[in-house]
């Protein structure tokens, strides 16, 4: 039998602890989140930010550049809000105008607001296992293993996208954890190979169906960070039926995804602590 590892209860209990966090605080936390984009899965994204903070105890900023924003203006936009005081957490939402780069305009939010571990500085010193804020989606990952008693010292996980958001950061992650890992990506040469050793197969590609149960070792736990648009307005992950080989799969949408907003949520929560 193939267990569930849902997001739901987690995302609720992080979300209880921040809200008492915000009803003793003297000051309410904002979170300033930057979109520069019409995609309407960015902009259904930000509203459910923006609903969970509220519902929460913080105050959302949605800052809409508007998708012919400049870089020159998004990353001037990033600094104002970063050298703003009552601004706690800040970040900048993807997809970016073209031409833009995520890990140059990041540069501009403060490390001690960037929430969302975008800023390269946070990826370096996630990487020297010095205190940053970790990408929240990287960080739901290592919340939900955890909270679904996956134990991870020795076991071999591989992670499938090495995104400067996602996949690199989860991977520093997993090692701070003494698991032994592997990070797949688009020019892998043998993708089933590398997947069907391991213990824990996270997929974080993008790419809807990609990890099936020829994929997979039987007992594997599958985590699904894929969040694809379906031609009816639906969510897919990237992870195809695999009930009956795998152990566990997080469910998409219902996994990972609530656990991120929540975190960005706790950080926000964290950073006007600082
Ligand atoms: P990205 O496009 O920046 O990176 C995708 C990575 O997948 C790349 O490193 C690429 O090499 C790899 N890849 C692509 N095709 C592959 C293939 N056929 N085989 C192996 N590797 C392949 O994407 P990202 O920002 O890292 O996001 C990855 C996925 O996670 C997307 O579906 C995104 O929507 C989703 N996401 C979900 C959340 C959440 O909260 N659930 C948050 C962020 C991103």
């Amino acid at each position: 039998m193939t267990g569930v590892l849902s997001g739901k209860d987690l995302a609720a209990a992080i979300r209880a602890e921040a809200k008492r966090a915000c009803e003793g605080a003297l000051v309410t936390p904002r979170l300033a989140v930057v979109v520069a984009t019409d995609d309407e899965s960015s902009a259904w994204y930000v509203r459910s930010i923006a609903a969970a903070a509220a519902r929460t105890g913080l105050d959302c900023q949605v800052v809409d550049l508007g998708a012919g924003a400049s870089p020159e203006e998004v990353e001037a936009t990033l600094a104002g809000l970063s050298a703003e005081e009552s601004v706690h957490g800040l970040m900048l939402q993807t997809p970016l105008p073209k031409g833009a780069r995520l890990e140059e305009l990041a540069r501009a939010i403060d490390p001690v607001k960037d929430v969302d571990g975008a800023n390269p500085l946070s990826l370096g010193l996630l990487a020297a296992g010095l205190p940053a804020f970790a990408p929240a989606t990287a960080e739901a990952v290592m919340a939900l293993l955890d909270h679904h008693g996956v134990e991870l010292p020795g076991k071999t996980v591989t992670v499938v996208g090495r995104s400067n958001v996602v996949g690199k950061p989860l991977a520093h992650l997993l090692l701070a954890r003494d698991a032994t890992v592997t990070v797949a990506h688009s020019r892998t040469a043998d993708l089933a190979a590398v997947t069907r050793t391991a213990d824990v197969v996270v997929a974080a590609a993008g790419r809807p169906g990609l990890i099936t149960a020829a994929h997979l070792r039987p007992g594997a736990v599958v985590i699904d960070v894929g969040t694809n648009a379906t031609e009816d307005g639906g969510l897919v992950g990237d992870v195809a039926d695999v009930s009956g080989v795998a152990g566990a799969v997080t469910p998409v949408p219902g996994g990972v995804g609530p656990v991120t907003t929540a975190l960005l949520l706790a950080h926000t929560v964290e950073a006007s602590r600082a």
